[in-house]
């Protein structure tokens, strides 16, 4: 299938204003989920706060949140996919400038040293354009992620020691988890990267952070560190917006990476309340959009 580059930047467009205003329905399932079971007044009324906002701004079709974020676009490239891989890129930061300027959209990303902004959502190296493979035939799809910086912000590696095994990688993230507090804007989904060199392992931790609700690391030991870590970091009394209560994250995910015998990598990236993604599929059949 030979990819049409002037629907990738219209798709690109679109994704940066849904992803801004619908919330994922996991997401919504969580809150739902969390404020069952909340057992602290000031949570609960934190999280339903929280969800008349996702209300409010769904039905009158505002953004969840005043923070557009940094924008990430997550692309996997099926077989028999034809496409200019550089074109590709130019047509997805297109989309993500005129998201910007024809809604229009905060832009809220700057040069690290001048801090001018463009306006645009975009500058050196963002968009960040992660590109994948994959073997589904005739499919190109594009994830995009507008990132907090309220989550990003609190961002962790510990270059552990591998005599302290598993271990440290627990306690590191139950520190991570308490030295945010309120600042990544709980309840949030715990990314945590093992493994991997450095990057990779720093990488993984935002994979997991971004990954859907109910979905469980491939790896099995990634997948039972999970469900113990995903059920001590509510016991941390953190709560919604960190005033207090049970309901500290949604989960805690997981993703490893082969390491080298003398490295014990982690890293930990969080996802806030407002865990915004959409996704847009192009097949023979044409584009949909989804999460
Ligand atoms: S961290 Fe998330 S919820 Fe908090 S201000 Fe940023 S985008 Fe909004």
């Amino acid at each position: 299938m030979k990819v049409d580059l002037k629907q990738v930047e219209e798709a690109c467009k679109e994704l940066y204003i849904r992803a801004l205003k619908i919330l994922p329905p996991d997401i919504k399932e969580g809150f739902a989920r969390l404020d069952k079971t909340e057992t602290d007044a000031t949570g609960k009324s934190v999280l339903g706060t929280m969800i008349m906002n996702i209300k409010v701004a769904e039905a009158t079709n505002n953004l969840l949140c005043q923070d557009t974020g940094i924008p990430i676009y997550n692309v996997v490239i099926g077989r028999g996919i034809e496409v200019d891989g550089h074109a590709l890129k130019q047509a997805i930061a297109a989309g993500c400038a005129r998201a910007t300027k024809e809604h229009p959209l905060r832009s809220s990303v700057v040069h690290p040293v001048t801090r001018t902004n463009e306006h645009t959502s975009c500058g050196r190296l963002v968009p960040v354009i992660n590109i994948d493979f994959s073997d589904e035939a005739d499919t190109l799809s594009i994830e995009m992620i507008p990132k907090g910086s309220g989550s990003e912000n609190n961002s962790w590696l510990k270059m552990a020691i591998p005599a302290d095994g598993v271990d440290a990688v627990k306690t590191f993230v139950i520190d991570c988890v308490l030295d945010a507090g309120g600042k990544t804007c709980p309840p949030t989904i715990v990314g945590v990267g093992v493994g991997g060199t450095a990057d990779l392992c720093v990488h993984l931790s935002k994979v997991a952070a971004t990954r859907p609700l109910g979905s469980h690391c491939t790896d099995p030991e990634g997948a039972k560190l999970e469900s113990e870590l995903s059920a001590v970091v509510n016991q941390l009394g953190v709560g919604p917006q960190g005033l207090g209560g049970d309901s500290t994250s949604f989960a805690v995910h997981v993703e490893t990476a082969a390491t080298h015998i003398t490295m014990n990598p982690v890293a930990v990236n969080m996802q806030c309340h407002s865990a915004r993604r959409a996704r847009a599929t192009f097949t023979p059949q044409g584009l949909s959009y989804g999460f």
